[in-house]
């Protein structure tokens, strides 16, 4: 076992932090109580709200919430706003048909730019073959007379540029090698249900995750609702169905339903 020290020791030094300034690195340490702490902000002057612990008068202790910058005194039950957000998370998970055409068409893109690359790739090296052969003809003609040093060189020095224009276009085709279909299946898996995934998410994940839905941010306006501005590609995948046959159109994508009904003859 390792003690705390230790592990916040080795943290520092993954964060490419100095680990002999632990102190530094414990006190921005996000406290589990309150991970919405500074993530929602306060509608009223847009300042963080911060959390804390309060005893009430028969010694029980409350967690609440409350805007950082004192414009008011109203508190919020820690469990108050994290039921809201996790409403409103509830509310803005797409529909499975919705998620699944999602899913369908990161696949296809995927795969549309993988074929590119392969092209793109398969061309240049089928250029960087004719070129070799053609630096072999240019070595053949002057040692046999044919072409002089002058012109060889010159031609040679033509051949080695072209050379290295096909293999910088070679090195730019090169295809990651992330696995697509593990990609996928996490990402459908976080999509399929936001307030699942806001339970089951650390608060470095938190971040990440409620980042990425809410850009500019979560406000809280005291009267029991969150005022968020969901990305656009959360409203995409909410209305997949509508957006996928625009998408479809402008990219040049084959559809994607197969079942449309034969069409009858006039
Ligand atoms: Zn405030």
């Amino acid at each position: 076992m390792i003690s705390e020290e230790q592990y916040y020791k080795v943290q520092a030094i993954i964060d490419g932090r100095n680990p002999n300034k632990i102190a530094l690195a414990r006190r921005t340490f996000e406290n589990e109580d309150f991970p919405l702490r500074r993530i929602v902000k306060c509608a009223k002057c847009g300042v963080g709200l911060t959390g804390a612990w309060s005893t009430g008068k028969c010694g029980k202790k409350y967690a609440y919430y409350w805007c950082a910058s004192k414009c008011n005194y109203k508190c919020i039950p820690v469990n108050y706003l994290e039921t809201s957000l996790i409403t409103l998370l509830k509310e803005i998970t797409p529909k499975e048909k919705c998620l699944n055409l999602f899913m369908e068409f990161v696949y296809k893109c995927y795969h549309n730019r993988l074929s590119r690359l392969v092209k793109t790739k398969n061309e240049a090296d089928r250029e960087i073959e004719d070129l070799k052969a053609l630096r072999k003809i240019l070595v053949e003609k002057n040692l046999s007379g044919v072409y002089s040093d002058e012109i060889f060189r010159e031609q040679s020095a033509m051949i080695e540029d072209k050379m290295t224009r096909a293999q910088i276009v070679k090195d730019d085709s090169t295809i990651n090698k992330y696995n697509i279909d593990a990609v996928t299946s996490f990402m459908k898996t976080l999509l399929a249900d936001l307030g699942e995934t806001y339970r089951r998410s650390t608060i470095g994940q938190l971040k990440v995750l409620l980042g990425s839905i809410f850009p500019h941010g979560i406000a809280w306006d005291y009267t029991g609702t969150l005022n968020p501005q969901i990305s656009p590609i959360f409203q995409y995948i909410q209305h997949f169905e509508e957006v996928l046959s625009h998408l479809e159109r402008v990219m040049g994508l084959e559809p994607t339903t197969k079942d449309q009904p034969p069409r009858v003859p006039e």
